[in-house]
């Protein structure tokens, strides 16, 4: 295991994950899938090198990426159920696109929750 100061390299591709913006750690967090405290012990991973999860991201700013895996393309899901996730994903990824320019604290990055 990474200890605390080296948990910044993607844990698929090995180069350095620069911003919170290209960040599927940080993406998950804005979801709430990871609680802030586990920020800096869970892997780092470009959200390009998660096809699983960057494939459902669909916005004109975010080149399309095809997840190949049989078991995982969105492409076999239902309808409704790929167009649910795009949504969700969609919707995370343009929250972190926003919140990482701007003053809103990390803390304040995920959902209000409801
Ligand atoms: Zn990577």
């Amino acid at each position: 295991m990474a200890n605390c100061d080296e948990g910044y390299n993607c844990d698929r591709c090995g180069e350095y994950v620069e911003n919170v913006r290209e960040s599927e750690l940080y993406l998950r967090y804005v979801m709430g899938f990871v609680p802030s405290t586990e920020l800096r012990r869970e892997p780092e991973r470009h959200i390009r090198c998660g096809p699983e999860f960057a494939q459902f991201i669909v916005d004109d700013e975010f080149d399309a990426i095809a997840c190949d895996d049989p078991d995982l393309d969105k492409r076999k899901l239902p309808h409704e159920v790929r167009e649910r996730q795009e949504q969700v994903f969609t919707r995370a990824w343009r929250r972190l696109q926003e919140v990482a320019d701007s003053d809103v604290t990390v803390e304040d990055y995920p959902f209000p929750s409801d």
